[in-house]
């Protein structure tokens, strides 16, 4: 097998490991990964200072479960490194000497301990990026940025692996180079194990009551002191916080724990379930690390490891259909998303290609909406603070395509709502894959669907006072005339499209009154957007 780590050049300083002058670290919390080469050795000389700031709790409304799994995460690795003998300076959100901005708070600590040297890793989010920038070069003492030594590949070996000429980068051949560069479910000979490299086709079954999906393997602490000292800080949240039984692992050792439980329980049926959605499941095969990961506990080259590993271990229980589709998530789109980030932004974030402006629905900050499959995924994301994939992508986002909601509305409640939600990769998913706003630059086609894709591939329909069948008439399915007016609307752009320009053929294909019909039937649904 080939390396997983370091995919390219980077322009970041070595990590170093002893420091020769009073040091001052900063740990971010998304950036809470135990085995980082900062901690190998003890260095009296070195303070590592993490702080709860409204800043990072402001920036955007916040799911409570968010705010109390990275302010829990990072308290839990501020013990263990003081366990260690670090000498760690912990910034509470309610502390009095606490200035609610990370710079701020870092001058204070700087002047505090004396550092002549401060160091940080490298953040994943531009803002932040270019915050701490600025900072460097003003802070007045010496200062590095190194790396987080958490992802396959540099910030721009994406763009790299396609060059600047290319108008259009396709995950699949990015993918496969990773694949082939790390060796991951590859023959001795270099082909692709199985003689393919994507499973897909075999990877669409619905649900429907069988295999039984594994018993949740979700963690259990008790986080309502913390939740007490959030509220009491006056920060504002949405969404159910779990307090008292809290899911999502808080340190290494738990998500470790739930990596294994996964590969165990989820993993042998991932892949044929993985675009399958069910009322007596919110998870069903899918493995709810990309918290774990996103916070940097796991490594994504772990996670791909165990799944490609228990594979070759036990071929009869894990399909390779199944190690390949969970192998792709981590090695390819989390990879390549991370690489449109940093290739994009910051325009990207303000992408709108389709001209959308139809402001958010208010049900999506309290689920009460009538339409069952957006009842239940977004009652469920606030809720859990978690959706799967397809959730986000064929319910939730596919509505918003459709109804043609405006794409930084869409993103911004995205970001806030769920426990995974770091910008580098949800505001590609949204912007770029969900909402189509970056011109298909990302994705080569929209993602979108009626009522008949949700029907085929959920319980949904089954408990909705509307009728998929329909598309018109007041118990008509809104997806319905929603889905047939976005391609009538779109049609000059996706006509020619080779993956959807038959939708388009078969809306341009309808008589002209139906046509009309349709359009009338999705403005009068926008009009009504609150009250579906
Ligand atoms: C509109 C939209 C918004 C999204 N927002 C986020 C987000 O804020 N944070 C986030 O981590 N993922 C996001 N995703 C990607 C994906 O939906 C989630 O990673 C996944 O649902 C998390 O659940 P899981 O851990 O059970 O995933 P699994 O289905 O078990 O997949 C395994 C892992 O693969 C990775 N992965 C899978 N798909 C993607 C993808 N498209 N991009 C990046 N990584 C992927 C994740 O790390 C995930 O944990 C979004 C997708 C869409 C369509
Ligand atoms: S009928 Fe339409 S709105 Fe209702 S659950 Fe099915 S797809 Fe969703």
């Amino acid at each position: 097998m080939g390396t997983l780590l370091g995919g390219g050049a980077t322009l970041l300083r070595p990590v170093p490991q002893q420091t020769a002058m009073r040091t001052l670290r900063l740990i971010l919390g998304d950036q809470l990964n135990p085995n980082h080469a900062w901690f190998t050795k003890v260095d009296p000389k070195v303070t590592y200072v993490l702080m709860e700031v409204r800043s990072e709790t402001d920036y955007v409304l916040h799911h409570a479960q968010k705010v109390l799994a990275i302010f829990a995460g990072m308290r839990r690795l501020a013990d263990q490194l003081r366990a260690a003998g670090h000498t760690v300076r912990y910034l509470r959100i309610g502390d009095a000497d606490n200035t609610q901005r990370i710079t701020d708070n870092l001058r204070l600590v700087l002047r505090e301990t004396r550092a002549q040297r401060l160091e940080h890793q490298e953040p994943d989010e531009w803002r932040l990026d270019r915050e701490l920038a600025v900072f460097r070069a003003d802070c007045g003492v010496e200062a590095a940025c190194v790396s987080a030594g958490h992802f396959l590949d540099t910030r721009d070996g994406v763009a790299r692996h396609f060059g600047a000429q290319r108008a259009r980068w396709l995950m699949e051949s990015y993918y496969r180079a990773v694949r082939k560069r790390s060796g991951l479910l590859m023959d001795a000979d270099g082909e692709p194990a199985g003689g393919r490299w994507n499973f897909d086709a075999e990877n669409r079954k619905p649900w429907k009551g069988d295999p039984p999906p594994p018993k949740p393997w979700d963690s259990s602490a008790d986080l309502s002191s913390l939740w007490r000292e959030i509220q009491a800080a006056g920060v504002r949240t949405f969404g159910e916080p779990m307090a008292e039984r809290f899911p999502w692992p808080l340190d290494r050792a738990e998500a470790l724990a739930h990596l294994r439980a996964f590969i165990q329980r989820g993993l042998p049926d991932f892949g044929g379930y993985e675009d399958a959605m069910h009322t007596a499941s919110d998870r069903l095969f899918h493995s709810r690390l990309s918290h774990a990961l996103n916070l940097k506990l796991l490594s994504p080259a772990e996670v791909a490891t165990a799944a490609a590993e228990a594979h070759r271990r036990n071929p009869d229980r894990i399909p390779l259909a199944a190690a390949e589709g969970f192998v792709r998530q981590i090695i390819g789109w989390r990879e390549y998303i991370r690489g449109v980030y940093w290739a994009r932004m910051p325009e990207y974030a303000e992408s709108n290609g389709l001209g959308h402006t139809l402001p958010l629905p208010t049900w999506f900050w309290d689920g009460k909406v009538r339409m069952n499959c957006l009842r239940h995924a977004v009652g469920q994301s606030l809720q859990t603070a978690y959706a799967h994939h397809i959730q986000r992508l064929m319910v939730i986002g596919s509505f918003c395509l459709t109804a043609g909601v405006q794409p930084r509305e869409v993103e911004q409640w995205f970001l806030g709502v769920y426990i995974d939600a770091f910008e580098w990769v949800e505001l590609p998913n949204v912007i770029g894959m969900s909402q189509h706003a970056d011109n298909g630059f990302l994705g080569s086609k929209p993602y979108c669907g009626a009522a008949a894709y949700i029907n085929k591939m959920s319980d949904y329909c089954k408990g909705c006072p509307y009728d998929p069948k329909q598309r018109l008439g007041p118990l008509a399915c809104p997806l319905n005339a929603l889905y047939w007016d976005f391609w009538l609307r779109h049609a000059e752009r996706f006509r020619n499209n080779p993956r959807i320009g038959m939708a388009v053929r078969q809306a341009l294909a309808m008589p002209a009154d139906e046509q009309r019909a349709v359009r009338a039937k999705a403005a009068e649904l926008r009009a009504g957007i609150n009250e579906l």
